[in-house]
């Protein structure tokens, strides 16, 4: 970098809200340029929640995917609940009245959806590590297994679940009849079905579960009935929720609502922009681009906003950001998986060795520049 971007750097500060996927990567970028930043989050560590569904059947797992933050942004991290940004005198507001303030701001709020594929609480990871060594005390107490939502998420709980309690009962129910995300290969979304079919997972499609909202979830109760909204009667001892991921606005619904499109994501242009300021970027999750909401987008989307804050402070082109061939691969418990690779159909053990054994937590410690202990 010359020294007269260096100078230029002097007069930056840029906040980053969020330290999820694509908040970290962001952070990440911006440390490694000697760029002044501060990271906001209301946990106290990162959160990998790709291995959430193992942490799930799996103990000592939840371990693993909990990463503290202060350990590698130090002082540029502040723990903290931001409530609000205010465009005009750039700043943000967290929780209780502290103002932080910003050149340049990176939104990376995400989503939230029920747990255990979210942690959504504001506690201490060690508080997260113990909620999830619980719920696996919950599973181990249920004879039948019931998943709600035939998503990604789903289908990887059913797996998870029937993988490590090969003798329970487990039932996905799901409103369609193909399972997975839509963008999905056809292929990947039959294969997906033929794995659960094959580890005995029982399957309820086109059916959808009445007065969800009623259910008690999470927590093992024995024979609990359960109707379909076709009137089919069901019994359980445990119901999971796998849907309902819905956009994180709350740091910024109050100023940028014009910006924001239905679900509540930000609008961008090809840099990550918001739409109508060229000093605020979002990424991943919370940003507003066609294509699947993943980790792995997330991550490419804070790059471009990270470089762009620095191409703009230098006066360079900015970079811009395309969606391409999809690449999503699914865990079906740890000894299978089904995906594709920019758009062509992945063998399941290459799924299985490169993604349903360790869940890439390792990634998650490399971003974060720190050993896993
Ligand atoms: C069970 C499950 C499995 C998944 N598996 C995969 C997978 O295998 N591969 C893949 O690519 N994707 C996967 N995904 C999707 C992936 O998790 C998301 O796309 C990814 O987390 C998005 O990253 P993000 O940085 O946008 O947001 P998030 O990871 O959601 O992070 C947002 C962060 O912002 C913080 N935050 C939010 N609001 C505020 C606020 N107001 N103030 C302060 N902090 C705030 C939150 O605490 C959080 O840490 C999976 C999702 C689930 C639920």
């Amino acid at each position: 970098m010359g020294s007269q971007v260096s100078s230029e750097l002097q007069d930056i500060h840029v906040v980053v809200v969020g330290g999820g996927f694509g908040g970290i990567i962001a952070a990440q970028r911006l440390k490694s340029q000697n760029v002044k930043f501060t990271l906001i989050d209301m946990r106290d560590a990162f959160h990998h929640n790709i291995g959430a569904l193992r942490a799930s059947v799996q103990s000592g797992f939840a371990r693993r995917t909990f990463i503290p933050y202060a350990e590698t942004f130090g002082d540029s991290f502040v723990q903290g609940h931001v409530e609000r940004v205010d465009t005009e005198r750039q700043t943000v507001v967290l929780r209780g009245g502290r103002e932080i303030q910003y050149t340049h701001l990176i939104l990376c709020t995400g989503t939230d959806g029920p747990f255990p594929g979210r942690f959504n609480e504001a506690a201490s990871y060690q508080t997260a590590i113990e909620k999830y060594e619980d719920f696996i005390k919950e599973i181990q107490a249920a004879d039948s297994v019931l998943v709600v939502g035939g998503g990604s998420s789903g289908v990887e709980m059913a797996a998870e679940v029937k993988t490590a309690f090969p003798t329970k009962k487990v039932v996905l129910i799901h409103p369609k009849t193909d399972l997975g995300d839509p963008d999905l290969l056809p292929g990947v979304r039959d294969q997906a079905k033929q794995v659960l079919l094959e580890k005995g997972v029982e399957l309820l499609l086109g059916e959808k579960v009445r007065d969800l909202h009623q259910l008690q979830l999470n927590t093992t109760q024995k024979d609990m009935e359960v109707t379909t909204e076709g009137g089919t009667k069901l019994h359980t001892d445990l119901i999971i929720c796998c849907t309902g991921l819905r956009v994180n606005t709350l740091a910024y619904k109050s100023t940028l609502s014009s910006s924001m499109a239905e679900d509540g994501a930000l609008r961008v242009n090809q840099h990550m922009q918001v739409e109508g300021f060229s000093n605020i970027f979002a990424a991943g999750d919370c940003a507003n681009v066609n294509e699947p909401k993943m980790a792995y987008h997330a991550a490419l989307h804070a790059e471009v906003a990270a470089a762009n804050v620095i191409n703009s402070i230098s006066g360079r082109k900015l970079t811009t950001y395309q969606t391409g061939n999809i690449t999503m691969v699914m865990a079906m418990g740890w000894n299978d998986g089904v995906g594709q690779f920019n758009g062509f159909q992945l063998p399941r053990f290459l799924v299985t060795f490169f993604k349903s054994r360790s869940l890439l937590v390792w990634k998650s410690w490399w971003d974060m520049n720190q050993k896993e202990h």
